[in-house]
């Protein structure tokens, strides 16, 4: 099997502009078969990825990040999807009982070390279910924050392939399809949630602010820790990945 640099260059070199059904039919289907998984916050754009990806295989894996703080509508919303979807392998990961009760007993963590906290809730159960896998599809989207301006469709993230298949993509494409196809809404988008994840780092956005300005207000943080900074942000070419 080709490194992941060697695999982001050629997958770059043919999928860049294509649309996000031809990329995650080429990655589902072709490339990566049977060693790639969604991850899914079943969050405010969720149903778009996941349909797009039901559409093609509705066995594909999908993790989904139970963190133990998410918000009751989340947990309603997930199984709402994967009944509507006809989604047949989503998975919850997460902290174990035992973890929780060692590192946030009193479930107070986020608010004096929300990085420890997401480390052992999220980027650590993560890192352990993407071990059977090559490579790993994101909901990300360019327009969705600052940090995630320059974000390509492929990266390498660790000895993985990251695939955004929808980074391209505006706000305005992302609610054209959900329109389209009537998926259901996330209940919190009402109540003005646009990117929602636990339910104490996430709070209402004004309509002049980010997508994402509502994730850890008071603090500095913009991101959990899930998406490192990814060396194939960087312009990628074979002298790279070789080494040299
Ligand atoms: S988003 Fe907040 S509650 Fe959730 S894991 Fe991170 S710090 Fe903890």
């Amino acid at each position: 099997m080709p490194a992941p640099a060697d695999q982001i260059i050629e997958l770059r070199r043919r999928f860049d502009d294509a649309p996000p059904s031809r990329i995650l039919a080429t990655v589902l289907g072709e490339v990566f078969t049977g060693r790639i998984a969604v991850v899914s916050s079943f969050g405010a754009d969720a149903a778009v990825l996941l349909h797009l990806v039901a559409t093609i295989d509705r066995a594909t894996p999908v993790l989904f990040i139970d963190t133990g703080r998410h918000f009751p509508e989340t947990l309603q919303y997930r199984d709402l999807l994967i009944g509507h979807l006809g989604l047949t392998a989503v998975r919850s990961i997460g902290p174990s009982a035992a973890e929780i009760e060692r590192l946030d007993a009193d479930s107070n963590r986020s608010t004096w070390d929300p990085d420890g906290c997401c480390a052992f809730r999220k980027v650590v159960p993560l890192e352990q279910a993407l071990e059977g896998v090559d490579a790993w599809i994101t909901g990300r989207k360019r327009f969705q924050g600052a940090t995630r301006t320059h974000m390509p469709i492929f990266e390498i993230d660790g000895r993985h392939v990251k695939i955004n298949p929808l980074a391209a993509w505006s706000a305005t494409d992302i609610q054209a399809y959900a329109t389209t196809l009537a998926l259901p809404e996330h209940p919190l988008l009402a109540r003005g949630y646009r990117s929602i994840s636990c339910a104490p780092c996430t709070s209402a956005v004004g309509p002049d602010e980010e997508q994402r300005a509502g994730r850890w207000r008071g603090f500095e943080k913009t991101e959990c820790g899930i998406h490192r900074p990814a060396l194939a942000n960087q312009p990628l070419t074979n002298q790279s990945s070789s080494g040299k």
